[in-house]
C-alpha cells in the first residue's frame, strides 16, 4: 500500500452531507455552541435537495382546517402501516414548528393574499382521517422550495460559525474496537490531500441511492454513500425493498415534474384521452398516493393504452390551467418541460412515466436520529457516536411508501431532532476520541486497493450493469421470478467489484476513482434492495408483488434488516413500533383511528 499522510481535525460533531438534512443538523448543532464541521462532496447548495420542487408538508391550516393528527393519519396510511408510530407522531407534531423556524430563518415562501405561507394540495394528504376532501398542507416557495430552503440554511449555518469542508469525499467511518463511531476519513478532491475527522458524534446526511437504477429523478451524486459506509461498519440497512417510483418523470429524460402540478389541477390521460385515475381512485383521483398512481399508469401501459409510438408512456395535462397559475406556481417545470420534452405547457401535454425517485429504506434510527444496531435482545439498541438523518436514514416515518412533501419535512424535523439530542449526549468538555489505528488503516487500505485496481471491468460498465439489472428486476411490479433472477444477477454483478479496473491513479480531481468509491457504495444498497424484496412475500406500499398481491400484516408488518460481510448479504427483521409518544388521554391520537385497514384512495 502507498503511504498516505493525513491531517487530523477534531470536532464535537461532524456532519457528512450538506443537503437539507445535513444543513439543518449542522445549524442546530452550531447554534448550541458545539464545534461542528460539515463535509460535502459537492458545494452545499448543489446537493440534491436543491431540486425539490413541490414543497414541505406541515399542518399550518393556512388554507382551511387541518391538524397534526390528520397529517399523522395520512402518513401512517401512506406508509401502508409500516412506519414507526412514535416517529410518525414526532414528525407530524413538530412539522409546524420546524416550518415556522424555516420562515424565521428567512425561507422566501410563496404567500396567500393575507401574507400567510401558501400551501397546495399534494397526493395522499387529506382531511378528517381520510374521510374528507384533500387538504392544502404543502408549503411552497413556487416550485423551487428545496432551493429556497437550502440557500437559507447554508447562510444561517455560516452565521453560526459552522465550519464547512467542501468537495471533501467521505471514504469510510472510523469505528473503535467496541463499535463506537469515532469520525470519518476523507479525501479532499481538489488537491488530493487526506483528512481524518475525529468527533464525538458523526451524523450521516448523505441522501438517497437513486442512482442504483438506470432512470432516476435524483442527481448523479445520489449514490448512497452513507449506506455503503454503514454496511461496511457492520451495521444493517433497513426496509431497502421500498423504492418509490414518482408517477411523473419526463419520459426518456427522467427529470421530475412535481406532484404539485397535479396539486394545482393537472391530470393524467391514456391513449384514449381518458382520465383513467378516476377509475382506480374514485375519491382522490390523480392525487392518490404515489405508489398507487405509478401502478395504475403501468397497468394502463401494459393493457395497451400507453401514448406515443411505443405506447410506453402517459400524458400529463396542464394546458387547461390559466397561464398565470403556471407562471406563478409552476415556473420551474414550465421550463423543464420546454427544455427536456420540447413541450409548451400551455398548449400540449407532457409525456411522463414512473421514474425512481426516493428511497424509503436506509440506515435505521430512532426518532432522535440515533443509529440502531439491533441485537437479539434489543431491537432498539443504539450504536454509539453515530446518527443518520434525511433520505440516508430510516426513522421510520415513510414505512413502505412516502407521501409527497413529507421528505423535506423529514429533513428539517429530524435534522433538528438530532441537534436537540446532541445537546444531551455530546459533552463539549469531554475529550475527542482517539481514532482506532486499525480502523484508519483499513479505510486507507480499501481506498488504496481501489486506486490501484487492475482488474478487467471499467467502473462505468459495472455501474451500468447494476443499474439495468435493478431497473428490470426490482421495478414497479415484481414477481417471484424477476426477484429471484435479479437476486442471482446482482450477486454476480456485486462479485465483479473484485475485478474493477481504475485507469487514473492520481489523487487530484480523479473522477474515475471517485465514481469507483461511489459504485462501492451503490452496490450494497442495490444488493440490500433486491435481497429484502425477494424475501418479502406480500405487497405493501411501493413493494408490489404480483404473486402475493395482498398486504399480510400477520406475517410481514415488520422492518427488514440487511447486514453485509463483504459482498455477502444476510437478512433479519425488527418489529414496527406500534406505540405513540402521547396517549390519547393526554392529547395524543386515538389509536383506533390509525388501526390497519385496506388502503384505498
Ligand atoms: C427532483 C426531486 C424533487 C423532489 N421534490 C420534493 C418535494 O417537493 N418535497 C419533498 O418533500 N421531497 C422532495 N424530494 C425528495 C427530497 O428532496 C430528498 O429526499 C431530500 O432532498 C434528500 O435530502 P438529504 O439532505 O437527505 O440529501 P441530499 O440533498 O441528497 O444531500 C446529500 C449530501 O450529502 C453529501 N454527500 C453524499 N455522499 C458524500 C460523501 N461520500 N462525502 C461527502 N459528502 C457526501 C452531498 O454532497 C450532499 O451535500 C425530491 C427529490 C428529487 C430528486
Amino acid at each position: 500500500m502507498a503511504a498516505y499522510d493525513y491531517e487530523t481535525h477534531e470536532y464535537d460533531v461532524v456532519v457528512v452531507g450538506a443537503g437539507g438534512a445535513g444543513l439543518r443538523a449542522t445549524l442546530g448543532m452550531a447554534e448550541q455552541g458545539l464545534r461542528t464541521a460539515c463535509i460535502s462532496k459537492v458545494f452545499p447548495t448543489r446537493s440534491h435537495t436543491v431540486a425539490a420542487q413541490g414543497g414541505i408538508a406541515a399542518s399550518l391550516s393556512n388554507m382551511g382546517p387541518d391538524n397534526w393528527q390528520w397529517h399523522m393519519y395520512d402518513t401512517v396510511k401512506g406508509s401502508d402501516w409500516l412506519g414507526d408510530t412514535d416517529a410518525m407522531e414526532y414528525l407530524a407534531r413538530e412539522a409546524p414548528k420546524a416550518v415556522y423556524e424555516l420562515e424565521h430563518y428567512g425561507v422566501p415562501f410563496s404567500r396567500t393574499e393575507e401574507g400567510k405561507i401558501y400551501q397546495r394540495p399534494f397526493g395522499g394528504h387529506t382531511t378528517e382521517f381520510g374521510e374528507g376532501p384533500p387538504v392544502q398542507r404543502t408549503c411552497a416557495a413556487a416550485d423551487r422550495t428545496g432551493h429556497a430552503i437550502l440557500h437559507t440554511l447554508y447562510g444561517q449555518s455560516l452565521k453560526q460559525n459552522a465550519e464547512f469542508f467542501i468537495e471533501y469525499f467521505a471514504i469510510d467511518l472510523i469505528m473503535s474496537e467496541d463499535g463506537e463511531c469515532q469520525g470519518v476519513l476523507c479525501w479532499k478532491l481538489d488537491d488530493g490531500t487526506m483528512h481524518l475527522f475525529a468527533a464525538k458524534m458523526t451524523v450521516l446526511a448523505t441522501g438517497g441511492y437513486g442512482r442504483a437504477y438506470f432512470t432516476a429523478t435524483s442527481a448523479h451524486t445520489c449514490t448512497g454513500d452513507g449506506g455503503g459506509m454503514t454496511a461496511r461498519a457492520g451495521l444493517p440497512l433497513q426496509d431497502m425493498e421500498f423504492v418509490q417510483f414518482h408517477p411523473t418523470g419526463i419520459y426518456g429524460a427522467g427529470c421530475l415534474i412535481t406532484e404539485g402540478a397535479r396539486g394545482e389541477g393537472g391530470y393524467l390521460t391514456n391513449s384514449e384521452g381518458e382520465r383513467f385515475m378516476e377509475r382506480y381512485a374514485p375519491t382522490y383521483k390523480d392525487l392518490a398516493s404515489r405508489d398507487v398512481v405509478s401502478r395504475c399508469m403501468t397497468m394502463e401501459i401494459r393493457e395497451g393504452r400507453g401514448v406515443g409510438d411505443e405506447k410506453d408512456h402517459i400524458h400529463l395535462n396542464l394546458n387547461h390551467l390559466p397561464p398565470e397559475t403556471l407562471d406563478l406556481r409552476l415556473p420551474g417545470i414550465t421550463e423543464s418541460a420546454r427544455i427536456f420534452a420540447g413541450v409548451d405547457l400551455t398548449k400540449e401535454p407532457i409525456p411522463v412515466s414512473p421514474t425512481v425517485h426516493y428511497n424509503m429504506g436506509g440506515i435505521p434510527t430512532n426518532y432522535w436520529g440515533e443509529v440502531l444496531a439491533p441485537t437479539k435482545d434489543n431491537p432498539d439498541n443504539i450504536s454509539p457516536g453515530l446518527m443518520a438523518v434525511g433520505e440516508a436514514g430510516c426513522a421510520s416515518v415513510h414505512g413502505a411508501n412516502r407521501l409527497g412533501s413529507n421528505s423535506l419535512i423529514d429533513l428539517v424535523v429530524f435534522g433538528r431532532a438530532a441537534a436537540i439530542r446532541a445537546k444531551d449526549v455530546v459533552d463539549p468538555e469531554s475529550a475527542v476520541p482517539t481514532p482506532s489505528k486499525r480502523s484508519v488503516e483499513a479505510a486507507f487500505s480499501r481506498f488504496d486497493g481501489l486506486r490501484y485496481a487492475k482488474g478487467h471491468v471499467p467502473t462505468a460498465d459495472l455501474r451500468l450493469e447494476m443499474q439495468k439489472t435493478m431497473q428490470a428486476d426490482a421495478a414497479v411490479f415484481r414477481t417471484e421470478k424477476t426477484l429471484a433472477e435479479g437476486e442471482e444477477k446482482m450477486k454476480d454483478v456485486a462479485g465483479k467489484l473484485e475485478d474493477l479496473h481504475v485507469t487514473d491513479k492520481s489523487l487530484v480531481w480523479n473522477s474515475d476513482l471517485m465514481e469507483t468509491l461511489e459504485l462501492t457504495n451503490l452496490m450494497p444498497n442495490a444488493v440490500a434492495t433486491i435481497t429484502a424484496a425477494a424475501a418479502r412475500k406480500e405487497s405493501r406500499g411501493a413493494h408490489a408483488h404480483e404473486d402475493y398481491p395482498d398486504r399480510d400484516d400477520e406475517n410481514w408488518r415488520k422492518h427488514s434488516l440487511v447486514w453485509f460481510k463483504g459482498n455477502e448479504a444476510s437478512l433479519g427483521y425488527r418489529g414496527v413500533h406500534l406505540n405513540p409518544l402521547t396517549s390519547h388521554n393526554d392529547g395524543g391520537i386515538d389509536l383506533k383511528k390509525i388501526a390497519p385497514k385496506a388502503r384505498v384512495y
